[in-house]
């Protein structure tokens, strides 16, 4: 395959296990784990746990990830269609709440045939960087019923130093009214679980409340009124990431200065506790749910 599907437009050529573009992912489903997951918003993680399925490399790969074994070391275990239709089904029959995709773009043809042998009966989530194309999403309307995406950066500048990629917010705006369009206003079961909608996440970065503001005023002014915002204050600096001034946790003040800009806006959503702050909410990422020897397992 010839692969255009995210910003980065590499048309590169890629096999089934491994490609030559940006994110180096091949045509087949590669996973890092599959398992029920409590740390997302609690619409979507519920009392039994969303059915978090985490794909291996990445097509933005901030130099922050709190993910770095799966996104920039593509850590995982490829695996066939099939394979990944036996795991929505696993995970469905285990209790999930939702089949929640994690950072899947790269594999939307693999995860459109996976749904086309098995579709779940519960909500399918597309919990992505934000970093898309109008044109890969169409392909997932009918098939995604919740999108949880991040808006990481306004900046150009912010998101160069960041991914590498300047046209971040060039692609993430248009992406993310895409998203709303295609799942309309929030729905939620008499449980208060989402069953139809888009959750906007930002991650507030140390010494960039300025810009975390502008993510929110691109909420207010550009998406429909009602969007719930997930505002993150788990920033964890990880040793990997030289970005000047992200080797620090965010302050007190820099939470509330955007949490009450947040208010001020009139925006409503999930906003974490400061115990949060911590990579204690990142799963292993141990092949749970993917396969049993992890031993067996290898980078490419
Ligand atoms: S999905 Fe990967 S190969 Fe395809 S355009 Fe994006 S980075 Fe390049």
């Amino acid at each position: 395959m010839i692969c255009s599907l995210c910003p980065r437009q590499c048309f590169a050529e890629r096999g089934e296990a491994t490609g030559s573009g940006f994110c180096g992912a091949g045509t087949l489903p590669r996973l890092a784990r599959a398992a029920l997951h409590f740390w997302e918003e609690p619409c979507i993680s519920g009392a039994r746990g969303s059915g978090a399925v985490f794909f291996s490399h990445c097509t933005l790969r901030c130099a922050f990830c709190q993910n770095m074994d799966i996104s920039h070391e593509a850590f995982g275990k490829t695996i066939s269609v099939r394979a990944l239709a036996d795991i929505f089904r696993r995970l469905t029959d285990e209790g999930a709440h939702n089949i929640n995709l994690v950072t899947a773009t790269h594999f939307v043809p693999a995860v459109l045939e996976a749904l086309s042998l098995y579709r779940p009966p519960v909500p399918i989530v597309w919990n992505s960087s934000g970093y898309e194309t109008a044109e890969t999403l169409k392909m997932l309307e009918g098939a995604v019923d919740i999108y949880l995406p991040d808006v990481k950066h306004v900046s150009p500048r912010l998101s160069a130093l960041c991914a590498g990629a300047p046209d971040y917010f060039a692609f993430a705006a248009p992406a993310v009214r895409e998203m709303c369009r295609q799942t309309g206003a929030p729905t939620y079961d008499e449980a208060g679980m989402m069953q139809k909608g888009t959750i906007v996440r930002h991650l507030i970065l140390p010494g960039c409340t300025k810009d975390s503001m502008r993510v929110l005023d691109f909420i207010h002014d550009e998406l429909p009124p009602g969007t719930p915002v997930s505002l993150m204050r788990q920033y964890s600096p990880v040793p990997q990431c030289h970005v000047k001034g992200l080797d620090r946790r965010i302050t007190d003040e820099e939470y509330d200065r955007v949490f009450q800009y947040l208010l001020d806006l009139g925006l409503t959503g999930y906003f974490q506790e400061k115990s949060s702050a911590t990579r204690a909410y990142t799963p292993p990422f141990d092949l749970t749910g993917v396969s049993a020897p992890a031993e067996e397992e290898e980078n490419p």
